[in-house]
């Protein structure tokens, strides 16, 4: 039997209401920021990672589906997608004609990790990237945004941690630091780690090996040795949040495992969720528009799983949605009235109506059975005596109330029917 590839999944229909309605707050609450939709294409020349997320990162390094098109080019089907949105920023020159851009997207993203609960190898995302000021203002509305929209799906367990990482100056000389601290046990560091001690140090925290993480507990801390301006940025970050009744807590080792950051850094992560916590992330990039051709430009930006967010949605039974429900089902009580049924049920879609009907000639009783699968609001019977009186009869499944309305009246239907 073929089935879906590992890692990836099916978003079945019994589902579908959740996601829509998780996409419904994700949009109204960017817009109500004026964030603008963004689409970016699913696959990218693999070079436009690599260049910004970092050649030593776990996602360029092991993770990213990558593979030689006809015409020889190395594509990359997208594996997050700030990179892509930067792209775009640059190629549409959309600096040009506003000096501050602020988008938001949804879309599917691709990393060869390991499946386990909470990661997949097809997941989605959405986020908002804000590209154009240096103002910390932004930095703390991003995180509101975020946390807006998580408490907004009824999220209680949430933790904000908060870092600042500095700007790339300042951190090299905590590299050194960070690279002498870490050569005292470098026999004892994995064999990635160990790599990673010459070529980029800072990933080392990225390392989802237990004892290097025991080593990296003694560790100086990045934010001992950020720059004043960082500093003084991510005080008015912090304020701004506590203003805005934002809980969180400074977590000096959260460095992200994306090396075009700088200042701050933020992740959101729920006790709902099990090992796999983290329901977003994210931070600055003022580097990042520069790095990939385009003029200097800041940014900031976050992305958030949507699976990981509707299972701690599910674990917290925190959506209550309502059962759905369609708003008339049609019974044939005669089988040679399939057209007339028809014929009515594209006249009550005109009317706005969610209509459906018998198409296997079953039963009255089957039919009736249908209606209530549905969970019909109205069920309208057509055929029999009333029908060659001239009538239909259209029944009220919540109250049971009946009423018999003229064949030449169906508008009356349709205002009947309507909520
Ligand atoms: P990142 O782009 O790595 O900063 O991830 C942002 C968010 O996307 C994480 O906090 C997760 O909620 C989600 N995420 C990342 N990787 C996966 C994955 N493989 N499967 C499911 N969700 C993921």
């Amino acid at each position: 039997m073929l089935k879906a590839i590992t890692g990836t999944k099916d978003i079945l229909p019994t589902e579908i209401q959740r996601w829509k309605y998780l996409e419904k707050v994700v949009e109204e609450i960017f817009t109500s920021f004026n964030y603008k939709e963004i689409r970016t294409p699913v696959f990218e020349e693999t070079a436009l990672f690599a260049r910004s997320i970092g050649e030593e990162t776990d996602i360029v390094g092991k993770e990213m589906y990558t593979f030689i098109d006809k015409g020889k080019t190395s594509l990359t089907l997208k594996p997050e997608m700030t990179a892509s949105v930067v792209r775009a920023f640059i190629e549409h020159s959309l600096g040009k004609y506003q000096s501050l851009n602020k988008f938001f997207y949804i879309s599917p993203m691709f990393r060869q990790e390991r499946p386990q609960a909470g990661r997949q190898r097809q997941f989605h995302q959405f986020g908002g990237e804000a590209l154009g000021s240096t103002s910390p203002l932004l930095d703390a509305e991003i995180i509101i945004i975020v946390y807006k929209i998580l408490s907004g799906l009824g999220l209680k367990d949430l933790t904000v941690k908060l870092n600042s990482l500095g700007v790339p100056g300042s951190r090299e000389n905590y590299k050194n630091l960070l690279r002498e601290f870490l050569n005292d046990s470098k026999d004892k560091l994995s064999g990635d780690s160990r790599k990673r001690l010459d070529q980029n140090v800072l990933r080392i925290f990225d390392s989802k090996v237990e004892s290097d993480q025991e080593i990296l507990k003694s560790a100086p801390f990045l934010i001992d040795y950020i720059d004043e301006e960082s500093r003084t940025d991510f005080e008015v970050v912090k304020n701004l949040l506590k203003q805005s009744n934002i809980p969180f807590e400074i977590d000096p080792k959260l460095v992200r495992g994306l090396d075009y950051y700088t200042k701050t850094t933020f992740e959101i992560v729920s006790g709902k969720v099990g090992s796999q916590s983290a329901l977003c992330g994210g931070g600055r990039y003022d580097l990042l528009v520069e790095q990939l051709g385009g003029e200097p430009t800041p940014g900031v930006g976050f992305a958030a799983g949507m699976e990981r967010i509707l299972f701690a949605c599910e674990n917290e039974q925190s959506l209550n949605l309502p059962e759905e429900n369609i708003d008339l089902y049609i019974i044939k009580l005669d089988k040679n009235l399939s057209s007339k049924v028809f014929d009515l049920a594209l006249y009550f879609r005109k009317g706005d109506l969610v209509v459906d009907y018998d198409y296997l000639d079953r039963s009255v009783k089957a039919q009736m059975r249908e209606a209530n699968k549905f969970n019909a609001r109205y069920v309208l019977f057509i055929g029999g005596d009333e029908f060659q009186s001239g009538k239909l009869n259209l029944k009220n499944m919540g109250t049971g109330e009946q009423k018999l309305i003229g064949l030449d009246n169906y508008s009356e239907i349709i205002n009947l029917v309507r909520k």
